[in-house]
């Protein structure tokens, strides 16, 4: 007898050891893992049947033995269902359509209740047991139908499959086929049970090991099992409460300290959260709550626990991202994009907790929309460049201009940069932005002659990831070049940002450009960030005074005060002065008299398109030239 279930042991075997590495507290409660964990049960049940059924032959009363063969099928029948529901589980319509799974379950009851009437006979002779009759035919004709159903599936739905889960799902269908097709045609060579195993232990080498979700530094869950968490239960409408804990990345430590870090603050991590910790990016840590007043007791606990040295007595200061209710997002990917967005501008020092709330996440749609609309502008060619003219002091006529980017809209409208340039800085797309404009710029300058009517330069702002992008430097002075312009016709305006980090980097690049002839603007000079120290350090041409300065000197008496020292100071300097901002007369004449050099305004003109720029500039210089003639 033991010939007869060699097989089916080793076939035990194997299961039994996918089953002691499956099994363990699933503190994610992964509807995924229920659903494999189902099929390993009564895959192991079916092979166990198939056991008992053969032992039952050989030792047991006729009564039983009809019922271990009879059970062992209705075990096929069963398994062959749960096969086929694990690959739908992976695809959503069918995992979400009642009616499919009430029928499969309707047809496999039925199926089951037909083969229990059929007649079965069984074999024992010569060491040869086996099961045959009407009962056994009918499940062979049964169960293929099941897993040529899979099959189907697979391929119906194959866009929606990965790959990799694809593959291993064929393979697995095509083991426990071979080995049904072998027991078909040749009753003594009983290898379903092993076709199953082996079936089983591909998927679960390939799909369902659980030490995939886990990094292999702190032991705590990956960040793509939050997402498919979260997706789990945004299908089933429960929201829960994220934390990210994110520290300043701004020290540096060896890397076997670090690690040693990251460990210990993950263990204590999942001791607050019950074991719902995941890697977010970077030295991110993400821990879950059922709800806003759970997290919120954790961030306590959490930061008590950080005043705390740690290993080799570091000490570090995270701050906090909460989102108090995931429901109020769209979707798991919602959740994950807000994250992002708001790792680039979450207020990060020492126990600070932003929340995203529904603000956030207002702001965080309207920068999505923004985002869509300049991909849009860049990619159908509605990135226009205005002109605002600045006059002259000294020579009393228009002698450059500002480069202000504006978007057309579909319908025709202009959206101002205001509303733009913050979604195109953080998302990076200035960069295509700023060089649309300087081209632009290039081509007025070539096309457009605007040396004969007086205009010297065309001054284009420079935001500070195109400062510190290592290239800027190459690629401007390459396109001045292409298009045959003077350098001095372009005159790039910087402003001072506490956003810099590389500035030696921004450094390099105005170095470079105006060792090719460019020049140089301080942008916004007089609001909050600036300070003396940029003057001083960077080699600028021009100052340019934000507008808040040409307001605050006609309605603040020290402003004046502050105002009439630092133009002497610049102009001592050997730099020159614009004021922005300029609407009357009266700032005109007071600023021309203390010695500001340029002025930009909306007395003289709004920016405007290129075509009335030139037409504006044409007329104003021209009159200008007659007065003094
Ligand atoms: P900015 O560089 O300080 O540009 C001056 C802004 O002040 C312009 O706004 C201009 O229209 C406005 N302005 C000029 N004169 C007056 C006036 O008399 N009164 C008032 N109330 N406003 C005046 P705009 O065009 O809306 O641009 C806003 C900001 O967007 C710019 O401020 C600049 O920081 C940014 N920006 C515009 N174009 C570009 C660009 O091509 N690249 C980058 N990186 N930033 C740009
Ligand atoms: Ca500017
Ligand atoms: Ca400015």
């Amino acid at each position: 007898m033991m010939q007869n279930i060699i097989v089916q042991l080793c076939a035990l075997v194997l299961i039994t050891m996918i089953c002691v590495f499956s099994f363990g507290k699933q503190r994610i409660a992964m509807a995924r893992t229920r659903v494999f964990r189902r099929l390993l049960f009564v895959t192991s049940a079916c092979i166990i049947t198939d056991i008992l059924s053969v032992v039952a032959i050989v030792y047991a009363p006729d009564i039983i033995a009809f019922a271990a063969c009879k059970a062992y099928l209705l075990m096929i029948l069963v398994t062959s269902m749960f096969m086929m529901m694990y690959v739908c589980y992976d695809i959503s319509e069918l995992r979400s359509k009642k009616r499919f799974r009430i029928g499969t379950y309707i047809f496999t009851g039925a199926s089951v209740a037909v083969m229990l009437i059929l007649p079965l006979e069984y074999h024992n002779q010569d060491g040869q047991i086996y099961s045959f009759g009407a009962a056994v035919d009918f499940t062979f004709i049964i169960a293929p139908l099941f897993i040529i159903a899979t099959f189907l599936v697979t391929h119906i739905f194959r866009n929606r499959m990965n790959p990799h889960r694809r593959t291993a799902v064929r393979v697995w269908l095509i083991l426990q086929t071979v080995g049904a097709v072998i027991q078909a045609f040749d009753r003594h060579l009983l290898l379903i049970s092993y076709g199953m195993a082996l079936g089983i232990t591909i998927i679960f080498a390939k799909l369902e090991i659980p030490d995939e979700n886990i990094d292999r530094t702190t032991g705590v869950y990956r960040i793509q099992l939050l997402r498919d968490y979260l997706n789990q239960l945004f299908e089933s409408k429960t929201g829960i409460s994220c934390v990210v804990i994110t520290r300043s990345r701004s020290y540096e430590m060896d890397s076997l300290t670090e690690e040693t870090l990251m460990l210990e603050v993950a263990k204590f991590l999942a001791r607050v959260s019950d074991h719902k910790v995941f890697r977010g990016i970077g030295g991110d840590f993400i821990t879950v709550y059922p709800n806003a007043d759970a997290a919120e007791k954790a961030i306590t606990a959490v930061k008590k626990r950080f005043r705390h040295p740690w290993v080799s007595n570091i000490r570090i200061s995270p701050a906090f991202l909460m989102i108090p209710d995931t429901m109020k997002y769209s979707s798991a990917d919602e959740v994950f994009a807000v994250y992002q967005f708001e790792l680039g501008r979450m207020d990060t020092s020492a126990g600070a907790v932003s929340v995203l709330d529904e603000t956030a996440l207002v702001s965080f749609r309207e920068y999505r929309e923004v985002r869509a609309e300049i991909v849009s502008a860049l990619s159908e060619d509605r990135i226009e460049t205005f002109l605002q003219p600045i006059y002259s002091t000294a020579e009393k006529k228009f002698v450059s201009a500002e480069a202000l980017v504006r978007i057309k809209d579909k319908q025709g409208n202009y959206i101002m940069p205001g509303r733009f340039i913050p979604a195109a800085e953080q998302s990076g797309l200035i960069e295509q932005i700023g060089d649309r404009v300087f081209e632009q710029v290039c081509g007025i300058i070539k096309k457009k002659d605007i040396h004969s009517l007086g205009i010297e330069y065309i001054e284009v702002n420079l935001s500070v990831v195109q400062c510190e992008n290592r290239r800027l430097a190459e690629r401007y002075s390459k396109k001045i070049k292409e298009n045959g312009i003077s350098p001095g016709a372009i005159n790039l305006e910087i402003t001072e940002s506490g956003a810099i980090k590389h500035r030696t980097v921004l450094l390099e690049n105005m170095e470079k450009l105006r060792d090719f002839g460019c020049s140089f603007s301080l942008d916004d000079f007089g609001t909050g960030e600036s300070n003396l120290d940029y003057i001083v350090n960077m080699p600028v041409d021009i100052v340019k005074f934000d507008r808040s300065m040409t307001v605050a000197f006609f309605t603040n008496d020290r402003a004046r005060v502050m105002l009439e020292a630092v133009i002497t100071m610049i102009k001592r300097m050997g730099l020159k002065i614009v004021a922005e901002g300029v609407e009357e007369k009266e700032q005109l004449d007071v600023l021309s008299e203390l010695g500001v050099d340029y002025i930009q305004g909306f007395y003289f003109s709004k920016p405007l398109p290129v075509d009335w720029f030139i037409d504006f500039i044409r007329e104003r210089n021209y009159q200008a030239q007659m007065q003094t003639v």
